[in-house]
């Protein structure tokens, strides 16, 4: 079955989904998008996606060509269009195609809208049983992580760098810190049992699934500091694990080719993971 898409008010096969030379989003990275999981056919804390979407694009004064409510409709109606199961929807806003190549705002031009879905078992993802691997890069990204902006070159170098290193996933450093990973937030647990996360600011992206975690983490009387850390306090810790909408809770088992702990998912992460999906289950619309 040919996949289809949604690009400014229709559902096109992949082959037809298209945007003009002009669109701001490939000229400047003028743009915001958001990604959510899907797990059986329904929308994974979605409103926190597009929560964080309205966030995004109210920073950069751009407007929503639809409504949150109409989006979510088009979400849906495309996961069902391409009988999605399992796997994420993409969406991506633009502040749309002027007639030239103007850095300032345009005047009059409608934002661009596209969507589309990928397929992925996060559930039964093997990574989730081995954990991963993770390098370091310097983070070399701009000061307002904060927004949920499709300039991620700094994120394509340090995935690549990764992926290279057979990695799978990158922990960006500044100032002796680790920010976030290049598609994720980077938690640990110390030797007391303190979840560790880095507070949100404009240095990193306020993930979704941190967010979940870290309530129901509260909820479960987990002890929690929302702090930075430092890649030697990760590899002296208990356990290490990354969270994002594609692969929830995801257990880090080296750092730099050196081990965390004893080199394997470890009971909190498992069970982190275990209780997000089921308030995934439990929420999902
Ligand atoms: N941090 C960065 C830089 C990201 O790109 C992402 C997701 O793409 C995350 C964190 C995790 O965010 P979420 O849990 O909302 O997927």
């Amino acid at each position: 079955m040919e996949q289809i898409a949604y690009v400014n008010g229709s559902f096109v096969p992949m082959a037809d989904a298209k945007v003009s030379i002009l669109d701001r989003g490939f000229l400047f990275a003028d743009g915001i998008y958001e990604v959510a999981a899907v797990l059986d056919g329904k929308l994974i804390d979605n409103a926190s996606h597009l929560a964080r979407l309205e966030r995004s694009v109210g920073e950069i004064e751009l407007a929503l060509p639809e409504t949150i409510e109409r989006i979510q409709e088009i979400q849906k109606e495309l996961v069902s269009r391409n009988n999605l199961v399992n796997g994420m929807v993409y969406l991506e806003v633009t502040r749309g195609a002027d007639t030239g190549r103007d850095f300032a705002f345009p005047k009059g031009v409608k934002p661009t809208l596209v969507m589309f879905t990928s397929v992925k078992d996060i559930i039964n993802a093997p990574s989730a049983k081995t954990g991963i691997a993770v390098i370091t890069v310097p983070d070399l990204r701009w000061t307002r992580r904060d927004i949920k902006s499709v300039a991620l070159l700094a994120q394509v170098l340090a995935k690549q760098a990764a992926a290279a290193a057979g990695a799978g996933e990158a922990w960006m450093i500044e100032d002796g810190k680790v920010t976030e990973g290049g598609s994720s937030s980077a938690f640990i647990l110390t030797q007391d049992d303190v979840l560790v996360t880095r507070q949100n600011g404009s240095e990193i992206l306020p993930g979704c699934t941190r967010k979940a975690v870290v309530k129901l983490a509260e909820e479960r009387q987990l002890r929690i500091e929302e702090r930075a850390f430092t890649v030697e306090e990760a590899l002296a810790a208990k356990e290490a694990f990354i969270t994002s909408a594609s692969v929830f809770v995801q257990a880090v088992v080296s750092i730099d080719g050196k081990k965390v702990a004893t080199g394997k998912p470890g009971p909190m992460t498992d069970r982190l993971r275990e209780i997000y999906v089921e308030f995934a289950k439990a929420t999902a619309v």
